[in-house]
């Protein structure tokens, strides 16, 4: 009877050992779904396999299609972590019940409160400003001010946008929507859009070519495609980006509209701990500049600086809203913009 037990124990001591065993080898992997796509980033997971013996796995791929894979894989999916642009898709993800919180005093410590989701269901990487460019030889920089100043008739039929369908649109939208209430934000859109030198089309880098090519003198457009832009193997990228002008709005009213590209992990996950030392990583000094610096972005860790390029435009006074608010306004935001005839 003994030697029965015994076996029946050693077996069980053996299978335990064993599923442990592959546990631990599952264990040494993450799995990242990620719109990003830079060769430094690849130094970056080098480097933190190195230090801590967690192997990552890649999938790119659009923001959009990474969420609908997760939705279609449900608890079957093997992707730990998110990472995507825009704060209003970071708050999209959440909704959708694709993520879950995750936190520690090194996340808060390294991520500004405005730069993260309440509940900590993501945490922004990288920040980007929405800015206005401008060519130098039709407009002088004196002339402007603020976002809303671009709905004066002066600037009829002199300024170019990406579609409202465009998520960093929507955003800006959304903060202004926070900032000034949904009636005064719809005038604003109305504004804009009356001024439009042809209907919206193209991405952020097509509204700086139109200003170059004469169709309009300004536009809206996030700073790191100007970075991007100026270090591009196509000269005639970079011609634009040498010619057009950079404006800071609202730096004596509401700040800049800033966003942010971020990371949340996987509801169905079940590597939290390796996770969450990823997003430390990520997010830590060592790390943030080289992170920031592969799109021109700026560090979102106040203790990290950013490129030179960026510190050649001088800082700038941001809008004070947790950026979680942008996906709140999110479909408040596209109805308005539907509503103020901007296509
Ligand atoms: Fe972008």
């Amino acid at each position: 009877m003994h030697k029965i037990i015994c076996f029946a124990l050693s077996i069980l001591l053996l299978t335990t050992l064993a599923a442990c065993q592959f546990e631990n080898n599952e264990d040494m992997s993450l799995t990242i779904y990620t719109e990003r796509h830079y060769d430094t980033d690849q130094l970056l997971y080098d480097e933190f396999t190195e230090t801590t013996g967690i192997k990552i796995n890649l999938v790119r791929d659009e923001a959009d299609k990474l969420m609908t894979r997760l939705q279609n894989e449900g608890e079957d999916t093997e992707a730990d972590l998110l990472i995507i642009a825009d704060a209003g898709r970071l708050g999209r993800a959440k909704d959708l019940d694709l993520l879950k919180p995750i936190t520690s005093e090194a996340l808060e410590t390294q991520v500004p409160e405005n730069y993260r989701d309440p509940e900590a269901y993501w945490y922004g990487l990288t920040m980007r400003a929405r800015v206005i460019v401008y060519h130098p030889n039709r407009v002088n920089p004196s002339e402007l001010s603020t976002y809303e100043a671009l709905t004066d008739e002066k600037w009829q039929g002199r300024i170019v946008s990406r579609s409202s369908t465009n998520i960093y649109n929507q955003s800006l939208m959304a903060s202004f929507i926070e900032l000034w209430g949904e009636d005064e934000a719809l005038s604003w859109a109305i504004g804009l859009a009356n001024n439009f030198a042809r209907d919206p089309e193209g991405n952020d880098r097509d509204q700086a070519k139109a200003v170059v090519q004469g169709v309009a003198d300004l536009a809206i457009m996030n700073t790191y495609y100007i970075g991007r832009m100026l270090y591009s193997s196509d000269p005639a990228e970079v011609e634009v980006a040498e010619t057009i002008g950079i404006y800071f709005p609202n730096q004596e009213t509401t700040g800049t509209h800033i966003n942010v590209s971020g990371i949340g992990l996987i509801k169905h996950s079940k590597n939290a701990d390796h996770a969450l030392k990823l997003i430390e990583f990520l997010t830590s000094e060592t790390a943030q500049s080289s992170y920031a610096n592969a799109n021109f972005e700026y560090p979102v860790n106040p203790n990290v600086e950013p490129h030179e390029l960026l510190k050649s435009w001088g800082s700038f006074i941001k809008q004070d809203i947790p950026l979680s608010v942008l996906s709140e306004h999110s479909t408040k935001a596209t109805m308005l913009m539907n509503q103020a005839g901007w296509k």
